[in-house]
């Protein structure tokens, strides 16, 4: 167990495009475990392994909510719904920042599990606002980007001293 070192805002490795997980061995299996215990730690209710400076497709997330954990290995978006929701959002790279983020209400995704196996899930809500945002960050996106370019100026200084920190 330990608690890794999340990477902030102005890290290059937050930008990356991450790389498929081939080998699902106990390494992976402990990777997993650090990240929810660093999730944990910092109170979060997901992260994706850029965040901890890994550049694979790796994403826990726990709403807290029953049957609401998951680790999602390689996952993909096989359908998400027109109808969008709005909510603010947060991430554990860019601590202080918050801003409203549209995404579509439900998704499916196909992923796989730590062991390898094939998983699909229908998620909705929190839920599905929370994995959306985490396989953002395997594409080197982060939800800032995703701001209206009002509420981007807002908050421009403060990424800017995140950046420079
Ligand atoms: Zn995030």
């Amino acid at each position: 167990m330990a608690i890794l070192t999340i990477r902030i805002y102005g890290d290059e490795v937050l930008r990356k495009k991450t790389k498929y997980v081939k080998t699902f061995d106990k390494k992976l299996e402990k990777l997993v475990h650090d990240m929810f215990e660093t999730m944990y730690e910092y109170h979060g209710i997901g992260l994706a392994a850029p965040q901890v400076g890994i550049l694979r497709k790796i994403v826990v997330v726990d709403t807290l909510e029953p049957d609401e954990k998951y680790v999602l290995i390689n996952p993909k978006i096989v359908w998400q719904s027109e109808e969008r929701d709005v909510l603010k959002e947060g991430c554990l790279s860019i601590p202080g920042v918050e801003g409203e983020v549209f995404r579509p209400e439900s998704i499916r995704v196909k992923a796989q599990t730590v062991t390898g196996e094939e998983l699909e899930l229908a998620a909705s809500g929190l839920l599905a606002r929370c994995i959306q945002h985490e396989m953002d960050h395997l594409n080197g996106i982060l939800f800032i980007d995703h701001l209206r370019e009002s509420e981007r100026a807002t908050l421009a200084r403060a990424l800017q001293e995140l950046a420079v920190a």
